[in-house]
């Protein structure tokens, strides 16, 4: 038993209660709700032998003895007597709900996450799996002993002779409608054979769900050639694969590079072993393009997303867990597939924000990955054009295994980029957000009957302030990051550590006196462009129009059925899609994510411009990327315009370091909120106080930021600060949090969380 804890399991029992000669088997029991256990439970001789780990049980709790539902997590034998440990009243589950390997992923997580183990299993086994969506009970028929005993059957009554003979022969359990029809017998019949005990009757839950799921049909695409790109590619992950242990592969490759197909023939190897692959993608490229190249390829896919409904996700979960599944494909939860043969992680755009959870367990599944795979002892993919900086300096320094795909398929160019620059190309606010350039592109486009993407990275409420001659922008001397303009004091304010000062009245570096806060209409874009070209078919795509479920598949088909010939919206347009008609991409405005206050802005820029422009010169006839920016030379922008991974990643990664960002600290977040603003100030300035207190009890080499407002200062009512530790001891952070965390009794209205590994600093 390795959670951390250790003194939970004493399960209140004092020294002097151990007896030596005491053997009671015992569970222990870990429940989702407060207090979170584990506690030790006796398994009663009644029980013996049905409780396993990962199981779930229903236990006395409390000084009231109140019925509680908990997750057995193993299964010892206490030195206590049995007198002294409460009983486990009985169990829900026959079987585990997963093996081994998962409840050790779900112990991992449950100590680097710091969540209670009973939290982490209600996230990773699906509700519809526990609450058995899509099953019934059913009533089965068996012989029993003594119609084994030939002498005894002969001396029946003819019909239920006869009707005895059909169970036996059947040779299976039948329900009792089976039985009376195979035997045309009537009810009364089988009813006396169970009072005779010749039949046994029993319960069991059987799946309804699925029985009528036809096994589609699709038809086999046979692999192209590879290059000789991929074949290199292909063969370092053979090689993990043979070897039997586990390896991280990172797979860089640009956009268009065939990445997909090396996925593919990957886990064509594993599966020839008779083994499973999972595919991780983030849910929003999970496109019926996406699946249908996975079916087309291999006879037996599984695709969860998160729309599906318990019956149909616990008709999955089953499959799979009967090893009938070769490919699973899924975001981010489909790292818990309990896949029994696994024999292949492939995570595909490893950089994507949305492997992130941001409800509890605040888990990243790409770090989730790397651990399965590492108690698996199998290989695990990472692929990206655009990897995130973490993974690629792991890769660097020789801890992840690197191939690249440096070139597009069939030697495609990649697009030629060019930048237009919003200080000279001054637009009128009140006009609108096209420049010229990108007016005419727009024209020349639809007159070539080609199709337009419009990125438009709307973040509304953070506001950098820029000066709109030069395009410096105000940021924090402590974290290098962009102040937020604040209305209320006419404040700039960092979002890290709370520096502030007044907003100025002209630009510190040239001087300009016209200094303006970046901020872009949305849905006025959308206008704005219907009305400058009132004969092209324009569709908006961003989480405000496509909230119905099918509304972005729809989209999508009508893009790449040429229905629409300018597609504008946020990030969601800048992944995945492949259509060779796109000979134009338009970035609005290329700074909105650039001076955002995280220190990953810069990151987060270069991987969107280069996704969006990813998305044209994909056929034949090329096609061309328009990038609007206050900031032309900002590294971010000038490396993503030549679609140069390595400049950026190299000058990134000295900002980082020199500030102390990861990929060289680990990070953690706390959020502390309250619904009275000096209340929950007090609250968070007290956790950081307890924080600072433990770290320098500890010595630990951990260093604070904060307590500061983050840039949603008020949510729902609530006041919301946030405090960062950072540190490049990953283990000491999470021993001071979890300190921390143990000797705080969280009263009142006031509420805090922990974020470990942030990607959200909002
Ligand atoms: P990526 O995932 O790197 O963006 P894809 O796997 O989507 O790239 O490949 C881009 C296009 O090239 C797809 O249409 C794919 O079918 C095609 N393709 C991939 N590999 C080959 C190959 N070896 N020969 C011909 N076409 C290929
Ligand atoms: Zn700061």
């Amino acid at each position: 038993m390795d959670y951390q804890q250790g003194e939970l399991f004493s399960n209140e029992l004092a020294p002097w209660e151990i007896d030596a000669a005491a053997e009671t088997p015992c569970a222990s029991v870990a429940f989702p709700e407060a207090p979170f256990g584990p506690y030790d439970y006796r398994i009663p001789d009644e029980l013996g032998g049905l409780i396993k780990p990962a199981m779930r049980v229903v236990v006395p709790l409390g000084k009231g003895n109140r019925e509680i539902v908990g997750y057995t997590i193993a299964i010892h034998i206490s030195k206590h007597p049995k007198e002294l440990i409460k009983p486990i009243l009985r169990a829900i589950d026959a079987e585990p709900l997963c093996n081994s390997n998962l409840l050790q992923l779900i112990q991992w997580m449950s100590r680097y996450y710091l969540v209670p183990l009973g939290q982490v299993f209600e996230a990773v086994i699906p509700a519809g799996v526990r609450a058995g969506a899509g099953t019934r009970n059913q009533t089965l028929l068996k012989p029993s002993l003594k119609a084994s005993d030939d002498a005894l059957v002969k001396s029946l009554p003819v019909k239920q002779r006869q009707t005895l003979q059909q169970l036996i022969l059947a040779d299976e359990p039948l329900s009792q409608e089976q039985l009376r029809h195979l035997a045309q017998c009537s009810d009364g019949v089988i009813k006396k054979l169970c009072e005779l005990q010749f039949v046994e009757s029993y319960t069991e839950r059987v799946m309804t769900f699925g029985k009528d799921v036809a096994a589609e049909v699709y038809e086999r695409v046979a692999p192209p050639a590879l290059s000789s790109d991929q074949r290199i590619a292909l063969q370092t992950i053979y090689a993990a694969i043979d070897s039997g242990e586990h390896e991280t592969i990172l797979l860089h490759g640009v956009t268009g590079s065939g990445k997909t197909e090396v996925y593919m023939q990957s886990i064509e190897q594993v599966i020839s072993f008779g083994k499973q692959a999972i595919v991780l993608v983030p849910e929003i490229s999970l496109t019926p393009q996406t699946r249908s190249r996975f079916q087309n390829r291999f006879a037996s896919v599984a695709v969860l997303h998160s729309k599906m409904s318990g019956p149909e996700r616990h008709y999955q979960w089953k499959r799979i867990a009967e090893g009938g599944v070769q490919v699973i494909i899924g975001p981010r939860s489909a790292i818990f597939a309990p896949a029994p043969y696994l024999g292949l992680i492939i995570l595909d755009e490893e950089h994507e924000n949305s492997f992130k959870q941001e409800t509890i367990p605040r888990y990243h599944a790409r770090d989730v990955a790397i651990h399965r795979a590492s108690l698996e002892r199998i290989p695990l993919v990472l692929g990206s054009a655009t990897p995130s900086l973490e993974t690629f300096h792991r890769a660097t320094i020789g801890q992840y295994k690197k191939v690249a795909l440096p070139r597009r398929i069939l030697n495609r160019p990649l697009p030629e980029v060019t930048t237009i620059d919003l200080r000279s190309n001054r637009i009128d606010v009140d006009r609108g957000s096209l420049s010229r350039p990108l007016i005419q592109a727009i024209e020349k486009t639809l007159a070539e009957n080609g199709q337009t993407i419009l990125l438009l990275n709307r973040r509304g409420f953070a506001t950098s302030i820029q000066c709109p001659a030069c395009g410096h922008v105000v940021t924090c001397p402590v974290c290098d990051l962009a102040l937020t303009h604040h209305r209320e004091g006419s404040k700039a304010l960092c979002h890290f550590c709370d520096y502030t000062i007044a907003v100025p009245q002209a630009c510190q570096k040239c001087g300009f006196e016209a200094i303006r806060f970046a901020g872009l209409g949305t849905q006025k874009l959308e206008m704005e462009v219907q009305q400058r070209f009132p004969d092209a078919t324009i569709a908006r795509m961003d989480s405000d129009t496509m909230k119905k479920p099918g509304s972005h598949e729809r989209v999508q088909a009508d893009f790449r059925a040429g229905r629409i010939q300018i597609l504008m919206g946020t990030q969601m347009i800048a992944k995945g899609l492949d259509f060779p008609n796109v000979l134009l991409v338009g970035v609005i405005n290329a700074d909105t994510a650039l001076h955002f206050p995280d220190f990953r802005a810069s990151e987060k820029t270069f991987q969107l411009v280069t996704q969006v422009a990813g998305r044209t010169g994909r056929g034949e006839r090329g096609g061309v990327v328009l990038v609007q920016t206050y900031s032309p030379d900002h590294p971010a922008i000038v490396a993503s315009c030549k679609h140069d991974y390595r400049s950026f990643s190299e000058q990134e990664l000295v900002q980082r370091e020199q500030f102390g960002y990861p990929p060289y600290s680990s990070l953690a977040r706390i959020i502390m909120r309250g619904p009275v603003q000096q209340d929950a100030e007090e609250f968070a300035e007290g956790i950081v106080k307890k924080i600072q207190l433990e770290i320098a009890r500890t010595s630990a080499p951990v260093r604070v930021l904060g307590p500061a407002p983050p840039p949603i200062a008020k949510l729902r009512g609530h006041y919301r600060f946030h405090a960062m530790l950072i540190s490049k001891d990953p283990a000491a952070l999470n021993a001071i949090l979890s300190r921390v965390q143990q000797s705080t009794k969280v009263t009142g209205d006031n509420l805090y969380l922990i974020d470990i590994d942030p990607i959200d600093m909002l």
